[in-house]
């Protein structure tokens, strides 16, 4: 019998997928824990176990459906650590006659497999992993010929196209953006949401994954594991952003506080990202919730989530195909810092930057705005090297992978891209995050000193960033004004400020 191999990666775990609606006794399917992925940059722990037990639970899945299964674990004695020697020696020990895959997400793993099936002699298809809304090439058609990649342009197209929250070609109450009524600080007595936490005994994996010594940052409880490793686990928490984060998402999209660490998020980008659940049934579902409770969920709420998945989400990936591989290259104000090595540790004095960073270290996670306006902030005022903050932000985050981090990181957090993903470099100086935050009160650092003993590195930081890169931003019609500020400023308090930041800079380990 002519027999298919059939290789899932870690990040395809669509149990919907085509493939699986027939059981065939030809077909082979192959998992495999390998060393060349944990090993591309040092991962958070959490990340590292949570892929690994959510795909032995898929092999188990598909196993109970009677779908063949090959699984090879870290350690296993027959496990090369590559997909390519693994796929050879498999596809000759199991005298295999076609080999079949599905494109992966990241550029680094569609050449090596391109290049592998072209060294083979027998037959290979590679397919659709049949999640995300839009193909690959979908956004270079859209923009074909436009100067600009306007994400809210490809939102509202793709709004129209799926008939998400739409009458007839209008949008539904006829208001496409509500950001405006949304992002508010949280007020000081207000208790947010703790998080739904799974509790997943991970314990075994996890001492397979320290026998093997690949290399992790972060802790790990691994007897009492809070990501979702399965499909059911993803629906639950799914429902439980629906029913109890949905109602205030917009409002606090942008909060931040050291009380809680995911407020109003819905945390459901690894399970997405891992395809245990598709893009598709978390809007449904959120749609589904406010339909239920139209007075309790205001529509400014529902369509700040849904822009989030439809709109950024497939934008990203959209440019990711689009501009790759130079856009991994693309360093548009030639910073060369190395990353200050707190950054591993999150032993800092600055408040906001520790809270985020020691968030991020013990649970594998920081909310948008946290990795926006505080971790990638500082780094972009401080001319990080956008090389080590992508390997920083792939290996922290566990839903961190290249297609979705390096657009996020170098193309809206850092402007490295230049302004293809945004149009001017988010950063700020102390009063953003002091507005946003309630961070500044309990703070080493001043937010209101811009010089001197105790100054906030953010403000003399933010001012130094503007003045270094005045021929690359001033004409920027977005940030014009803030070359008017700073042209009126006086010379010894523009000087001040300079050398304050030159300070900072050279004392980078000290802050
Ligand atoms: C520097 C930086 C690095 C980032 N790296 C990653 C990454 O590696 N992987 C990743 O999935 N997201 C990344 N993001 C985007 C965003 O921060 C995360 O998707 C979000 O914080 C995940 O948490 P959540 O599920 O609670 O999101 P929520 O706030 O609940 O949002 C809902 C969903 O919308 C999607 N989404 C929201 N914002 C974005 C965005 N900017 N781009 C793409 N999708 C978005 C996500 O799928 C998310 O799960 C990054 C953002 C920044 C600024
Ligand atoms: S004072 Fe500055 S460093 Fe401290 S929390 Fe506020 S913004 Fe962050």
């Amino acid at each position: 019998m002519s027999k298919t191999l059939r290789l899932l990666l870690g990040d395809q775990l669509n149990s919907n997928h085509s493939w699986f609606k027939t059981v065939d006794d030809s077909i082979l399917y192959v998992m495999m824990e390998i060393r060349s992925e944990t090993d591309y940059a040092p991962h958070h722990i959490q990340k590292v176990v949570g892929i690994f037990a959510a795909m032995r639970a898929f092999a188990a899945h598909l196993e109970a459906k009677n779908h063949q299964v090959l699984y090879l674990t870290i350690n296993d004695k027959d496990n090369f650590q590559t997909f390519d020697k693994n796929i050879i020696q498999l596809l000759s020990a199991y005298n295999c006659t076609r080999f079949e895959y599905q494109w992966p997400d990241e550029y680094r793993l569609d050449i090596l497999l391109r290049e592998l099936c072209e060294t083979l002699t027998i037959e290979s298809r590679a397919g659709d992993t049949e999640h995300f809304f839009t193909s690959r090439t979908e956004l270079g058609s859209f923009f074909d010929g436009k100067k600009t990649f306007l994400m809210e342009s490809f939102y509202r197209a793709l709004r129209k196209k799926h008939h998400v929250l739409m009458e007839g070609d209008q949008p539904l109450t006829g208001q496409w953006n509500y950001d405006s009524d949304n992002r508010k600080k949280l007020p000081k007595d207000h208790k947010p949401t703790p998080p739904l936490c799974f509790h997943n005994e991970v314990t075994s994996l996890y001492n397979e994954v320290i026998k093997s010594q690949c290399k992790t940052i972060g802790t790990i409880d691994p007897s009492d594991f809070i990501w979702p490793i399965t499909r059911q686990q993803s629906l639950d928490l799914l429902d439980f952003f629906a029913t109890e984060c949905l109602p205030l998402f917009g409002t606090y999209q942008d909060a931040m506080t050291p009380k809680e660490w995911s407020l109003y998020h819905s945390r459901i980008s690894f399970s997405m990202n891992i395809k245990l659940i598709a893009p598709q049934e978390v809007i449904a579902r959120a749609i589904s919730e406010w339909e239920k409770r139209p007075t309790e969920i205001e529509f400014n709420q529902l369509e700040g989530f849904v822009r989030q998945i439809i709109g950024w989400r497939e934008y990203m990936r959209g440019i990711y195909w689009n501009k790759m591989p130079t856009y991994a290259t693309l360093n548009f104000f030639n910073h060369q810092a190395p990353l200050p090595s707190w950054f591993w540790t999150g032993k800092t004095k600055m408040h906001c930057v520790s809270d985020a960073l020691n968030q991020s270290l013990q649970y594998a996670y920081a909310h948008h705005i946290q990795r926006l306006m505080i971790t990638g902030n500082f780094a972009l005022l401080a001319g990080i090297h956008p090389d080590q903050l992508d390997e920083w932000y792939l290996g922290i985050y566990m839903d961190a992978f290249e297609w979705v981090e390096i657009t996020n990181t170098r193309g809206m957090s850092q402007f490295a891209d230049g302004g293809i993903v945004g149009t001017k470099p988010y950063v700020s100086s102390a009063a953003y995050i002091d507005k946003m935050s309630h961070y500044c009160g309990s703070c080493y650092y001043k937010k209101n000193v811009k010089t001197g003993d105790k100054a906030c590195p953010f403000n003399s930081l933010y001012w130094n960033f503007y003045d270094k890169n005045e021929q690359k931003l001033a004409s920027n019609p977005r940030i014009g004004m803030m070359y008017n500020v700073w042209r009126k400023m006086k010379s010894q308090d523009k000087e001040a400020l300079l050398i304050q930041a030159d300070f900072y800079l050279n004392n980078i380990e000290e802050l």
